[in-house]
């Protein structure tokens, strides 16, 4: 045997080693928490007892939106223990928005699956959820059917659903559902800006996503609190109009303003000439009725909201090229 076998080239060997794949991972599960110290340790003993039957690879990854209790150092301990469990700790509080659209940047799976941290959503719900994805859909949402949470919270968020599938034409009944498995195009395409984490099944649609939902077990809060109070209830109702300015009319302002104007022109324009037309075959002094304000109110409101509806068009105009979603391009 030659001296040169003996000593295999390190350098060569090195290299071999760097070259070598990493391991793809095909499940990343995304976990936003604040202040959940209690639920991290038994949370991420059920996922692994989830996770390892479905015989796959996966990563979890722990978004800290800044939590001022233990949930840092608890979360260092288990990533030390098993370092599929990764963490990202926000100096401050973001909210869950900002906590999902960092743990997105950073999953690397085929499948992102979203969850709460409060031991709320089951994980073992994910494989079924990653199941329906896999039947050929690009999201998979987890609709709580039989709730465990106190009715200030429910009817509330019954009505928010209500409003949202109304307002938007699409079929859910759980839009804020922090359980929920998504295709890796989706999160790369949609964008988690503001406080748009309720939104998400929308933005999917709307980028042309095949959305789907089934019913997941819920379970009660068993430590610390919600973070979301009576708050939630009105921002949840703003956030719908925000979500539907900058994406079904930020193109086309003049379809939602004109709309409204119009109609509220012409209802001024009647009663003022019902008004005109008592007045002139002599009934009574249109100065007499109240109404003819309210017919003027209305013609001046409906001339704003087409003017308004004016200035978004060339707003529009002025703005570059759009984010298209593109699914496919071949350019050679
Ligand atoms: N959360 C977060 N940042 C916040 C508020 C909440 O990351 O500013 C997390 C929270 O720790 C939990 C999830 O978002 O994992 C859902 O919050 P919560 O359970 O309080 O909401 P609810 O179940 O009451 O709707
Ligand atoms: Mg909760």
């Amino acid at each position: 045997m030659s001296d040169n076998y003996q000593k295999p080239n390190e350098e060569q060997s090195q290299r071999q080693f760097r070259d070598r794949p990493p391991k793809k991972i095909d499940i990343s599960v995304v976990i936003p928490l604040y202040n959940e110290e209690q639920s991290l340790m038994p949370l991420s003993l059920s996922i692994r007892d989830a996770l390892d039957r479905m015989n796959t690879t996966y990563e979890v990854i722990f978004v800290d939106d800044g939590s001022t209790d233990n949930s840092l150092k608890i979360l260092r301990e288990i990533h030390r223990k098993n370092r599929r469990y990764k963490y990202i700790s926000f100096r401050r509080n973001y909210g869950k928005s900002a906590a999902l659209s960092v743990g997105f940047q950073n999953a690397v799976g085929r499948i992102v699956v979203t969850m709460d941290a409060d031991l709320q959503d089951d994980p073992n719900e994910i494989p079924r959820m990653i199941e329906k994805l896999e039947s050929g859909y690009d999201l998979v949402n987890g609709w709580k059917r039989k709730r465990h949470d106190p009715i200030s919270k429910t009817i509330p968020s019954k009505l928010f659903n209500y409003t949202t599938s109304l307002m938007t034409g699409i079929k859910l009944r759980d839009f804020n559902s922090g359980l929920k498995a998504y295709r890796r195009e989706v999160i790369q395409d949609i964008k988690v800006v503001g406080e748009m984490h309720r939104f998400l099944p929308v933005l999917a649609h709307w980028a042309g996503y095949k959305v789907a939902e089934i019913p997941v077990t819920h379970h009660p809060r068993k430590y610390g609190k919600t973070k979301f109070g009576i708050n939630r209830f009105w921002h949840g109702f703003l956030d719908l109009l925000t979500v539907l300015f900058t994406t079904r009319y930020s193109k086309r302002p003049l379809h939602f303003f004109g709309v409204l104007g119009m109609t509220t022109f012409l209802a001024g324009i009647a009663i003022d000439l019902e008004l005109t037309i008592e007045w002139l075959m002599g009934k009574t002094a249109i100065s007499n009725r109240p109404l003819f304000t309210v017919g003027i109110l209305l013609i001046i409101v409906g001339v704003q909201f087409v003017s308004i509806g004016l200035i978004g068009e060339m707003i529009t105009r002025t703005r570059a090229a759009e984010d298209y979603v593109i699914k496919e391009k071949v350019f050679n």
